[in-house]
């Protein structure tokens, strides 16, 4: 514990930096002297005007993002993602790579199907339970676009580095990785995150997109199913989700002025997923769930001698603060999510509790 708050290891919903939740409770009656809370003021208020342009600047001064692509709010999560990207940019005859890592990547898969669009698995690790990430992956030249997931955050496997498309646009699924380190944006023509993991509370998906993509979506859309949409009106065709957006805006703002930036934060996320599997690598108590070469720096998974090794793990984590370390329920073993905003107290806490954990059960 540190003070009355848990050391939290949700994978999303997930830890925010405490100094934004502090910044939020003191504005959260009176915003900027508006008289209001954020979430009475209106959307079309200079106010909310103001937080929506700096969470796009800052979200562009992040990832140095030039002016040709559109930094977007939309609601859905990252699940309708996973319908709009084939709606918008796969017509009839036209062919999709997709590469499937993991749960999520199964979803994008079936949502394109089920609009009847053709899907090409271009390549697969569910041969050995999706616990890599396929090497020397070769995309199909007449493709349309290539969909990867940057980050399995129910697998606990990362692409440390992105796959060669050969100028096919990549789309990403970087829900449980954006804005954890630095990457080269050039080979993206669309990035999309649902904000929970990362960057801010539940109820909206960051959408950055390339002009050229915007470009290719046909008309004969629904007004919210579609990307110009949203370009065209800055994300408030409709309501947006204001106290989201706003949410986003303060973890941006903390991770340039408190952080120093994606090089910084790269560096402290790296140290933390070290701790945790050196604490693995040490032990034969404790095994790590992806292969060594794909092991994410955000899910760290890992499984215990037998299953109720692991329910009294999690218990007694629970019992000494240790919060969020239960592996998704459709893998089961353990997981620790160590996100942007988790401290290395926590993990350091974590990794002191695992070893006492194994010689008291090892
Ligand atoms: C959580 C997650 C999703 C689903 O996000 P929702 O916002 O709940 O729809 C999709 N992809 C990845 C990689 C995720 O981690």
């Amino acid at each position: 514990m540190n003070g009355n708050r848990v050391y939290n290891f949700n994978a999303g919903p997930a830890a925010l930096p405490l100094e934004v939740l502090e910044e939020i409770k003191d504005s959260f009656l009176n915003y900027a002297g508006s008289g209001m809370s954020i979430i009475e003021i209106s959307h079309r208020s200079k106010w909310f005007d103001d937080i929506i342009n700096d969470a796009v600047a800052r979200t562009k001064q992040l990832l140095k993002l030039d002016d040709k692509f559109k930094v977007l709010f939309i609601q859905g999560g990252a699940s309708m993602q996973f319908c709009m990207i084939p709606m918008n940019f796969l017509r009839d005859g036209e062919t999709a790579d997709y590469v499937n890592t993991g749960t999520w990547s199964t979803k994008a898969i079936k949502e394109a199907q089920i609009l009847g669009k053709t899907i090409n698995v271009a390549a697969s690790s569910e041969d050995r339970n999706f616990s890599y990430i396929p090497k020397e992956i070769r995309f199909n030249p007449d493709a349309v676009f290539a969909h990867i997931t940057s980050n399995n955050t129910i697998k606990g496997t990362q692409f440390a580095s992105f796959p060669e498309t050969n100028g096919l646009p990549l789309i990403g699924d970087m829900s449980s990785d954006i804005m954890s380190r630095p990457f080269d944006v050039d080979k993206f023509g669309l990035i999309y995150a649902g904000a929970q993991k990362n960057i801010g509370p539940a109820g909206v998906c960051m959408v950055i997109i390339r002009e050229d993509m915007l470009k290719k979506i046909p008309d004969e859309l629904p007004s919210m199913l579609k990307y110009t949409t949203y370009a065209d009106k800055n994300s408030m065709y409709n309501t947006p989700p204001c106290f989201a957006v706003y949410t986003i805006q303060l973890v941006l703002k903390w991770l340039q002025e408190t952080i120093g930036g994606l090089d910084k934060m790269d560096a402290i996320n790296r140290k933390q997923a070290k701790t945790l599997y050196d604490a693995f690598d040490s032990s034969d108590f404790y095994q790590g769930t992806a292969e060594p070469d794909s092991r994410s720096l955000m899910n760290v998974t890992f499984r215990l001698p037998d299953e109720d090794l692991e329910r009294r793990f999690i218990e007694e984590a629970a019992e000494n603060g240790f919060g969020g370390l239960k592996g998704h329920r459709s893998v089961g073993g353990c997981r620790a999510s160590i996100y942007n905003a988790t401290t290395m107290a926590a993990v350091e806490a974590l990794a002191d509790f695992m070893k006492s954990f194994e010689q008291k059960n090892g």
